[in-house]
């Protein structure tokens, strides 16, 4: 492995993690399964001597990855999980303990509000949610015993951005820990632990897989955090499997050109979307009149493929005949893959430290890798039945 400091995001993407010196000259890092590492003395057992003792804890295929994404991420150190939720739990789990208070965005991932509500309030972590919006006002929300603060920019399903490195000095002052899941941009359009982030949260079920073919999570911390993150790790045996590890690092090596191309084509949809008379509003923080651009074009250094749409006013029925007809974007849950996707969404039932009314039903899209003209053609027929059905 060469390393150098002054190499780019996208060479590391293409060289981190993988020698092929070290595996017959063959490029890629191979697919290493197994529970037992034998050792090869008595003394070395004892001792726990080697690098690898045991398959839930390190095996090469696994390093591979994490090494190649802490470097990445500019963090001191990563593990890698079977889920984006559960590299969510680890982060969590290694940050607060019983009696700690915790502040969570309104605007998170609503499988992370389950977890604290459900898990940690059953061991004693009391979660108040706040807005998105909150900034440096992060502040008067805190407690004696708030631990840690969880942030997502931008937000899941609403995309409210956030402005994290104001809120990470707050908390900092305070002797608070800042999480944040990175999904939406990865460390490649936003680096996280650069902007003040202590642990980064990546689902690579989304752009690091890239083919909507596998489920893998990341947890990146700096060097004061990742201890407490590894330990937590081991004590869950928190391990991914070794063929979805494998996997990731193999979309890993094209994830900056594909996320490139998911911005940009997302960019053109939404601008097209703008356009419409269906649309009552687009929620996509590269927008230059979106309340979150000016943080986006300030802490960010690209946009990903993923928005959402507000309608016009419309029956319900007329909703479901433009969704019904879609021949291109598939109706599922998940995005990051090469294919396009929408879903309903409605954040009412779960905020709430804000209210959500946007005035008209709620699309989240996940735009592919297909020709913009035949996705915008496939929605301008929807659009079309939406109107018959109106
Ligand atoms: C999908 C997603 C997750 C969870 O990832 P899984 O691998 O599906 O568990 C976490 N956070 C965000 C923002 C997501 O979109």
């Amino acid at each position: 492995m060469r390393k150098n400091p002054n190499h780019g995001p996208a060479t590391r993407l293409v060289h981190a993690g993988r020698d092929p010196s070290q595996q017959h000259g063959f490029v890629n890092t191979p697919i290493y399964r197994g529970s037992t590492v034998l050792y090869p003395t008595y003394d070395a057992i004892k001792h726990r001597r080697g690098r690898y003792n045991y398959g839930t804890s390190a095996t090469p295929t696994m390093d591979a990855l994490t090494e190649a994404w802490t470097e990445l991420a500019g963090a001191a150190g990563t593990v890698v999980t079977p889920s984006g939720l559960a590299a969510l739990t680890v982060a969590l789990m290694a940050a607060v303990s019983a009696g700690d208070h915790l502040l969570v965005t309104d605007s998170a991932y609503r499988p992370t509000r389950q977890f604290c509500d459900g898990v940690l309030a059953r061991f004693g972590v009391e979660t108040t949610y706040y807005d998105p919006t909150v900034g440096a006002g992060i502040a008067e929300l805190m407690r004696e015993n708030t631990r840690a603060v969880l942030v997502e920019a931008p937000g899941s399903q609403s995309f409210e951005m956030q402005d994290v490195p104001a809120i990470a000095e707050v908390v900092h002052g305070r002797g608070g820990t800042v999480i944040m899941d990175n999904t939406w941009a990865t460390p490649l359009l936003f680096p996280p632990h650069e902007r003040g982030v202590d642990i980064a949260v990546e689902a690579g079920t989304k752009y690091l897989s890239g083919g909507s073919d596998l489920l893998i999570g990341l947890t990146s911390a700096n060097a004061k955090h990742f201890p407490a993150v590894r330990r937590t790790f081991d004590h869950f045996a928190m391990c991914a499997g070794a063929e979805d590890i494998f996997l990731a690092l193999r979309g890993m090596r094209t994830m900056n050109l594909r996320l490139r191309e998911h911005g940009r084509a997302g960019l053109e949809m939404a601008r097209w979307l703008q356009g419409r008379p269906e649309v009552l509003r687009v929620l996509h923080p590269a927008l230059p009149d979106d309340p979150g651009h000016a943080i986006w074009k300030r802490d960010f250094s690209g946009a990903s493929g993923l928005f959402g749409v507000i309608l016009k006013p419309c029956p319900e029925a007329a909703l479901a005949a433009m969704l019904d007809g879609l021949e291109l974007f598939g109706m599922g849950f998940s995005w990051g893959g090469f294919e396009s996707l929408v879903i309903p969404f409605d954040c009412a039932p779960y905020r709430t430290a804000t209210s959500w009314a946007p005035g008209g039903w709620g699309l989240r899209f996940h735009i592919g890798l297909e020709d913009t003209a035949d996705l915008k053609a496939d929605l301008d027929a929807g659009f079309t039945r939406l109107k018959a059905a109106s």
